[in-house]
């Protein structure tokens, strides 16, 4: 039995049949923008291994870190003891977060963090002696993570509340911003969607305990980027009705869309900030929910004051020491500047493919590219030719998109753009 034919019997990959897996392929390496295969293939990562290599591959800083690390203490638990990389970690994550984030709380992936999220809102709101505030309300085609809670606030369309109905616990659901980043905003709040958010938290905010969302970039739920003044109103749409303001910045974190964090495009700040996916520069699982003293204290204040999770693996050495490297690095390169370019030249390579037969929209922001077929596209079908063209990039609903590394060099990059093409011509 081959490597691959072990994979194929006994692994499960992500959102797979095991008894259709479809097409895997095997990486031996990755360094810089690519990944190479057992066949001696190269690819270059058009996914950032799904929003998170922002340096690329092999950054000798952060592997040197990682290595120094464990040579010195890969691991011990983070209750009643504390080690320097968590502080260092702290330290700069406080650096460059929005200034109200004062209280760190760290985390194993992207979904726990919003598991901890929606935790800290429900023992919030229990502080001040609102035991029924323990929903939550949220927009459609948003994605949160894999979890139960994170689960639940999901696009219930496009997510997984078909297959776990029953068993997810219900939420509210506003539409999707109408009004995307390139539009003109409306005032009028049948137009801008704020109308349909007000009139559910006045029905429901007995019961509620925060407004969760994805700022400006929506995601895995369809790749869509809304009007940054739709937050700084639902800022003002919470507060007048004593419900927390979630951010999820999994996604968005770390440079992406041209700003540290999506944040930077509003006015306002969240109650709440989840951090993951480019914490580590992509190196390993790792994440972080931060919030204000005002959130943490009262949640202390309250009953039983203790904040009710700790998970094993809480703020692992390792994972620390990668994400001060990664963070060192945004601060000494010019990711901004590379991030603007990677947007500028996306914007001319994407734009003549609206012309297609069954392009539906292209669209970009920072440095993530998105062609919207007028048709679902399926990942498998998109392997061998993207393996041909030599660019790594995985298909998913309607959407062929890029999210490539901030140090791609501009011939990749438009090698990228040309695979983008040749699928949306093909799929
Ligand atoms: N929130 C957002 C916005 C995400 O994009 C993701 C991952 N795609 C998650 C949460 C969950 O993160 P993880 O996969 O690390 O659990």
């Amino acid at each position: 039995m081959t490597q691959q034919d072990f994979d194929a019997k006994h692994l499960w990959h992500p959102y797979t049949n095991v008894a259709k897996p479809g097409p895997t392929h095997l990486v031996t390496s990755a360094n810089g923008v690519h990944l190479t295969l057992e066949d001696g293939t190269k690819m270059i990562d058009a996914m950032s291994s799904w929003w998170s290599a922002i340096h690329g591959y092999g950054q000798p800083s952060i592997i040197q870190a990682v290595k120094d690390q464990a040579d010195r203490m890969p691991h011990v638990m983070f209750g009643g003891l504390t080690h320097d990389p968590a502080i260092s970690l702290g330290q700069k994550l406080l650096a460059i977060t929005p200034p109200s984030m004062q209280r760190i709380f760290y985390s194993d992936s992207g979904s726990v963090a919003v598991e901890v999220a929606m935790k800290m809102a429900v023992q919030y709101q229990h502080a001040f002696g609102y035991p029924d505030k323990t929903q939550f309300v949220t927009v459609r085609s948003g994605y949160h993570g894999d979890t139960w809670k994170a689960m639940s606030v999901c696009d219930p369309v496009t997510g997984m509340h078909h297959v776990f109905q029953n068993a997810l616990s219900v939420q509210h659901f506003a539409p999707k911003p109408p009004i995307c980043i390139t539009d003109e905003w409306s005032e009028d709040p049948a137009k801008n969607g704020l109308s349909d958010l007000h009139q559910l938290l006045e029905s429901h905010h007995q019961t509620i305990a925060a407004l969760i969302l994805e700022p400006v970039v929506q995601g895995a739920g369809g790749m869509y980027f809304y009007h940054p003044e739709y937050l700084n109103q639902a800022r003002a749409i919470c507060d007048a009705f004593s419900v927390l303001l979630i951010f999820d910045e999994i996604a968005t974190g770390f440079g992406r869309t041209g700003k540290m964090f999506a944040t930077e495009l509003t006015t306002i700040e969240p109650d709440i900030l989840c951090l993951g996916k480019a914490l580590t520069g992509g190196t390993m699982s790792f994440a972080a929910t931060l919030t204000s003293d005002k959130v943490a204290t009262s949640i202390g204040n309250g009953n039983p004051g203790v904040f009710m999770h700790g998970p094993t693996f809480m703020a692992n050495p390792l994972a620390c020491a990668a994400a001060c490297a990664s963070l060192d690095l945004l601060k000494t390169t010019s990711w901004q500047a590379n991030v603007d370019a990677i947007a500028t030249q996306l914007n001319h390579e994407l734009a003549p493919l609206r012309s297609l037969p069954h392009v539906f929209d292209v669209r970009v922001l920072g440095a993530i590219g998105v062609i919207e077929m007028d048709h679902q596209v399926s990942a498998d079908q998109a392997h061998p030719l993207s393996k041909k063209l030599g660019v790594w990039l995985r298909p998913f609903g309607r959407h062929i998109y890029c999210m490539p590394p901030f140090t791609i060099s501009p011939d990749e990059l438009s090698q990228v753009t040309n695979a983008m093409g040749k699928l949306a011509e093909v799929l």
